[in-house]
């Protein structure tokens, strides 16, 4: 894939307001993860033995496909015709009018196919798995999204398609579980422990295990085992890619800032990586906060969590003290589980990327600015990413740029966020 380095050295530190944090840094010559997956401390493989061989085996296969110009090509191509790529660069004129500070451009993701980025990483692993000869396809979903992803491209190539999803999101998400079974796959509703995403992972690692030799496990974010947490970064590096091309032509400078909101951080570090060796390029992971950062409350894993390990990864997450899985909290379904991807630790760790949380209630405000504002009514995902762009701005220079990754679309949180904010009907 084209990655274009142009001539521009940006260097403005010095006319930088005080109270703007700095620049943190390049990493010049940062490779991770390692042969075994790991980044630093973190990542790994910590699965059962029966996994092992498909692990090897999809590593294997995936580095293949990497450097394969064919693969490459089909991959663009779909991501194209099939799920609408290049999104936008949009200039947010009068968000950045109303917030008086850094000028606001957002990355469209909302704009794909289905809804979200998630698409982009769906896309890539189906065709590595029909690359497998691979017949069937399983996914876990929480809020639905990545399921809804999974069983369009699912039909589109002709795969059986599984779709493990957890009781309590069966009933929250009624819509995209309709949805799902018009396009073809079988929904599993899973009944154990607090019947969302952590049980549905786990379901659907219990099918692999089983039906390994015909059966591909589309992950939804960059987590688990190595090397879904490489894998899925790299099939989302287009985001980053795009938007650096997009912001030298339009703005005419990189960007002083990139936000994006992280569950697993699969949106987020497809926008960063293209990044990362900018050093005048300051970057922020908005978690979700929920109703505060009190244990059970929120999801963000840098706040009140530990290292652990959960489903595959070594990693920071929410647990207790005999390391249990704590439940956690968020107005977001898809912002809502107790880990966050291996190389986000690693990147918090080198000071590289920042990360902070937006609650609820933050969240709500920014998606009710963004649809009054600017007529686009955004992810509740996304929405965390905003609220701490509405933060920022302001305190920013006028000369100063910042992205936001608009990572989906607000449509499926439209009765939710109503039901949350007391509107009627009429
Ligand atoms: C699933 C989802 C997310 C969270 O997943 P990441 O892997 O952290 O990107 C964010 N935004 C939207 C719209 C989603 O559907």
């Amino acid at each position: 894939m084209r990655n274009p380095r142009p001539k521009i050295h940006k260097s403005k530190a010095s006319s930088r307001p005080a109270e703007t944090p700095g620049p943190i840094g390049a990493l010049p010559g940062y490779q991770a993860p390692d042969a075994a997956g790991h980044f630093g401390p973190y990542g790994g493989r910590f699965v059962p033995e029966t996994l092992m061989s498909a692990l090897e085996d999809l590593t294997r296969e995936y580095l293949v496909a990497r450097d394969d110009r064919f693969f490459q090509r089909q991959f663009r191509d779909y991501l194209q015709k099939y799920a609408g790529r290049p999104t936008p660069l949009y200039f947010a004129a009068r968000l950045t009018e109303k917030l008086k500070g850094a000028q606001i451009f957002l990355k469209r993701e909302d704009l794909l196919h289905t809804g979200a980025h998630k698409i982009n990483n769906v896309i890539g692993q189906i065709l590595l798995a029909r690359r497998m000869g691979k017949k069937r396809v399983i996914a876990e979903t929480g809020a639905g999204q990545h399921g809804v992803a999974t069983a369009s491209v699912a039909a589109m190539f002709g795969f059986e398609c599984t779709v493990y999803m957890g009781a309590t999101d069966v009933q929250r998400q009624e819509l995209n579980v309709y949805r799902m079974r018009m396009l073809g796959a079988k929904v599993v509703p899973v009944t154990a422990g607090q019947q969302t995403l952590k049980e549905a992972i786990n379901e659907a690692m219990r099918d692999w295990v089983t039906n390994v030799r015909t059966t591909h496990y589309v992950l939804g974010t960059v987590y688990g085992a190595h090397p879904y947490p490489m894998m899925v970064r790299d099939f989302h590096l287009c985001i980053g890619r795009e938007a650096r091309e997009q912001v030298l032509l339009q703005a005419k400078q990189l960007p002083d800032l990139l936000i994006a909101c992280v569950g697993g951080g699969s949106n987020a570090i497809g926008l960063f990586y293209p990044f990362l060796q900018d050093a005048g390029v300051k970057m922020v992971g908005v978690e979700a906060g929920g109703e505060g950062i009190k244990p059970g409350k929120h999801a963000a894993r840098f706040q009140g969590g530990s290292l652990g390990v959960l489903q595959g990864a070594k990693t920071y997450l929410l647990q207790d003290a005999d390391g249990q899985i704590m439940p956690t909290h968020s107005v977001s379904a898809g912002l809502d589980y107790a880990a966050v991807g291996p190389e986000h630790s690693l990147l918090r760790d080198l000071k590289r990327v920042d990360y902070t949380y937006a609650t609820d209630k933050e969240a709500l405000a920014g998606f009710q600015t963004l649809a009054k504002i600017e007529g686009i009514i955004p992810a509740l995902e996304s929405a965390h990413a905003l609220a701490h762009a509405i933060k920022t701005a302001p305190r920013m220079k006028k000369d100063q740029v910042m992205i936001v990754n608009l990572s989906g679309r607000g449509d499926k949180d439209v009765y939710h966020a109503a039901k949350v904010l007391g509107l009627k009907p009429v």
